[in-house]
């Protein structure tokens, strides 16, 4: 493929946001490097696409900023034979990411015009490793669990306890738990059927809206 324009931006942005924050592993690093964050926003964004923050992507959701998209991934410890189950699809940039550190992603998305978005664009671009589903995924996807890792891309008061259940033996859940405007990011991960949790920081993300999350607003 010919080298887009924005390589530099992007290897600016991996070096400032992402190595000196201390992401490690190199194949997010590379990942990070590879992946054309700005095809995954509006063209007029495209300008804003490798800067330090979360950028709109139209039904008020957002997609992640770069910094906090390496850091779930790493958070994840995949070696590149995982099955992953993101909740959140949005952009489709985090899958995207995932796909180059894992073997199989898959992807739930609540609103059937991102999911649809979504799906065109990463044929287009060749992630033929993500699969997607317009569905509620605070309901995970039973059909194709236990997932290695399980990565949580929008809010929760709590932890879904699908998640848990569809978790396989050993696996990792990444998971933003807390109110609506700031959030605990938590590590979940369950080994001999024991589960254990660890705080990796505070965060800020969109609300997960379904069965096991926050309830639909009522409209008008
Ligand atoms: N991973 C995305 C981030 C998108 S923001 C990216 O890289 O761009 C979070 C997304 O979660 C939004 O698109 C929102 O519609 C979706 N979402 C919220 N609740 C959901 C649910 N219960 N099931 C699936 N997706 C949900």
């Amino acid at each position: 493929m010919q080298k887009d324009i924005y390589e530099r931006a992007r290897r600016t942005m991996v070096e400032t946001q992402i190595i000196a924050r201390g992401v490690r592993q190199k194949e997010v690093i590379d990942a990070m490097l590879e992946v054309p964050r700005h095809l995954f926003v509006d063209d007029g964004l495209w300008g804003q696409a490798y800067s330090d923050y979360p950028l709109p992507i139209g039904e008020g959701q957002t997609i992640s900023q770069p910094f906090m998209v390496a850091f779930m991934t790493e958070a994840l410890k995949l070696t590149g034979t995982e099955k992953v189950l993101e909740i959140g699809t949005g952009s489709g940039y985090q899958a995207a990411v995932l796909s180059l550190v894992a073997a199989r992603v898959f992807s739930v998305e609540r609103i059937p015009s991102i999911a649809t978005r979504t799906r065109k664009l990463l044929d287009k671009l060749n992630y033929s490793k993500v699969i997607i589903k317009i569905d509620d995924g605070t309901s995970g996807w039973a059909e194709e669990s236990p997932f290695d890792a399980i990565v949580v891309t929008a809010a929760s008061p709590e932890i879904p306890p699908t998640y848990l259940e569809q978790l396989a033996e050993g696996g990792r859940l990444v998971i933003p738990v807390g109110g609506e405007f700031v959030q605990d990011l938590l590590r979940v991960t369950k080994k001999r059927g024991k589960i254990t949790r660890e705080s990796l920081g505070g965060c800020r993300f969109v609300k997960l809206i379904g069965r096991y999350g926050w309830q639909q607003e009522k409209s008008g």
